[in-house]
């Protein structure tokens, strides 16, 4: 066990990793962060930061010298320098659980292996491969870079044949999807110790904007409640196999014929953030619990109902009137420059 004051590693410097340094805070815990960037909205709120790059072992190591535990708020980091870390202090999630999710062929090579179904899917590093993709699985469907998209970036809809050649094709490892008709889509949040404890939190139901998770909703529409379960039961799966220590993120389609995997990420997750005021816990709490070897706290639901709207570039801007509605919870990430399709904060409402 880790116990309350000693220091937790955060690597990534993101809203992620700010989330995991206050819940570590109310905790007792001090955090220190690793980023590339001079900048950190997580750092802002750390006792210590080391700004390095993610392959810098020497770097690495004496930042994990200085820390009891090491865990990421930011999957697109090289797994292989991490091992520079293990010497020094343990790192969860595994860095086996970054390879995996890291990677969409990896990824739903991984989860079709223990019994899950993705979208019918095919490898892309050529014209060739992409006509022969769609060819076998049909239009419409998405290609995507294998590495590195988050928020619908490094996507591609291809609504006919003609568009797949008319496509200038990135020079990066690709993967085609079919295109999934879906009801609803859906995420499981799961905690797991290392011991093996495994605790859920009710899955919320997300709509997506332009590829960026728009609200999620608790309690999720009858037609996921009814997946649920098989989603569930999924998610432990892979947590078991990667022997994962922390909070994973499995993400959902539920269609006619059940839950369709569509990806996962090994931290905690933007549609987790209802969990703040919605859950007993929150999944940024849990998560330190898991990494430090404490207890975990319940998941169970605080209200009724939960609804978590995202901030997104000008959205920020309307924080007054967010919060002249004494119901919001505002959460603003501090970030200096508002974007468009940038994360800026989020608000969470209570059905009581
Ligand atoms: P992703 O980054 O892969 O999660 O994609 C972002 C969003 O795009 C998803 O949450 C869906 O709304 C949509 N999307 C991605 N892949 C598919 C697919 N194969 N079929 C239908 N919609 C998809």
């Amino acid at each position: 066990m880790i116990p309350p004051g000693e220091t937790i590693g955060i690597l990534g410097g993101g809203q992620l990793g700010r989330m995991i340094a206050l819940a570590a805070a109310n905790l007792g815990y001090r955090c220190h962060v690793y980023a590339p960037e001079a900048d950190s909205i997580a750092a802002d709120v750390c006792a210590q930061f080391t700004q390095g790059a993610y392959d810098d072992e020497a770097a690495l190591a004496a930042f994990a010298a200085q820390c009891a535990v090491v865990t990421y708020e930011f999957e697109n980091v090289a797994a292989a320098p991490l091992a520079a870390i293990a010497p020094h202090a343990p790192l969860h999630p595994p860095a086996r659980a970054l390879e995996v999710a890291q990677d969409r062929v990896n990824e739903k090579s991984f989860v079709e292996g223990l019994g899950g179904r993705p979208a019918p899917w095919a490898q892309v590093d050529s014209a060739q491969d992409l006509r022969a993709a769609v060819a076998r699985i049909g239009t419409p469907g998405i290609l995507k870079t294998r590495r590195d998209g988050y928020d619908g970036k490094g996507q591609w809809r291809i609504l006919l044949p003609a568009d797949a050649d008319a496509l200038d094709l990135p020079a990066k490892p690709l993967i085609y999807e079919g295109f999934v008709t879906f009801q609803a889509e859906f995420s499981v949040i799961l905690v797991r110790t290392a011991e093996g404890d495994v605790r859920f939190w009710d899955s919320a139901e997300n709509v997506h904007k332009n590829g960026i998770l728009d609200r999620s909703t608790v309690p999720a529409a009858p037609v996921i409640l009814a997946q649920v379960e098989e989603a569930r039961a999924l998610a432990k799966k892979v947590a078991d196999a990667l022997e994962y220590v922390g909070v994973l993120t499995l993400e959902f389609f539920a269609t006619a014929d059940g839950p369709v995997f569509n990806e996962m990420a090994p931290r905690v997750h933007n549609s987790g953030h209802w969990t703040i005021e919605g859950a007993l816990t929150s999944q940024f709490e849990n998560h330190v619990r898991a990494i430090c070897g404490l207890p975990l706290g319940s998941t169970a639901l605080a209200a009724r109902g939960v609804v978590m709207d995202n901030l997104i570039g000008d959205d920020a801007h309307d924080w007054p009137k967010i919060l002249s509605d004494e119901a919001n919870h505002l959460h603003l990430y501090g970030k200096a420059a508002v974007r468009p399709g940038r994360k800026m904060g989020h608000v969470t409402r209570l059905v009581l």
